[in-house]
C-alpha cells in the first residue's frame, strides 16, 4: 500500500483544508503559504508522488482539465494565471504528492527563478 502523506491527509480530510472544489478523483485547496493573491492546489486524490510517477495518462486530462476550469470559474482567463508543478527536489517539489499550482492576481517573471 502507498505510504500516506500530508496532501492524502488533506484529501481525506483528517488535515484541514481551505477547499475550493473536488468531486470523486481531484480536489482543489488553498495554498497555506500564498505567493500570489490567488494560489492553489490542485491534487488527485489518489497518491502519486510526483508528475514522473504518473501510471495514467488520463490522470493528466483529469487534472490539468479540473485547474483550467477551476480559472475559469474564478474569472481568470482575461487576466491570466500560471500552472506550475514542480517535479523533484531540484525544481522545488517539497511535498511529494503530485500538485498543480494555480496562481494568478499579480505579475509573473518569466524565466522563473
Ligand atoms: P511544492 O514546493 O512541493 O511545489 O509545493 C508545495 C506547496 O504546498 C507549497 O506552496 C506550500 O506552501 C504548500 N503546503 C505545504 N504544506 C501545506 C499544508 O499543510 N496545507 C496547505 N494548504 N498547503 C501546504
Ligand atoms: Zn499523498
Amino acid at each position: 500500500m502507498e505510504k500516506k502523506c500530508l496532501f492524502c491527509g488533506i484529501a481525506s480530510g483528517e488535515v484541514p483544508a481551505q477547499r475550493v472544489y473536488e468531486d470523486d478523483e481531484v480536489l482543489v485547496f488553498k495554498d497555506v503559504n500564498p505567493q500570489a493573491p490567488v494560489h492553489l492546489l490542485a491534487i488527485p486524490k489518489e497518491h502519486v508522488s510526483s508528475s514522473a510517477d504518473v501510471k495514467d495518462p488520463a490522470l493528466w486530462s483529469k487534472l490539468m482539465g479540473c485547474a483550467v476550469e477551476t480559472a475559469h470559474r474564478l474569472g481568470l482567463d482575461d487576466e491570466g494565471y500560471r500552472l506550475v508543478i514542480n517535479c523533484g527536489t531540484r525544481a522545488g517539489q517539497t511535498v511529494f504528492h503530485l500538485h498543480v499550482h494555480l496562481m494568478a492576481g499579480r505579475s509573473f517573471h518569466w524565466p522563473p527563478g
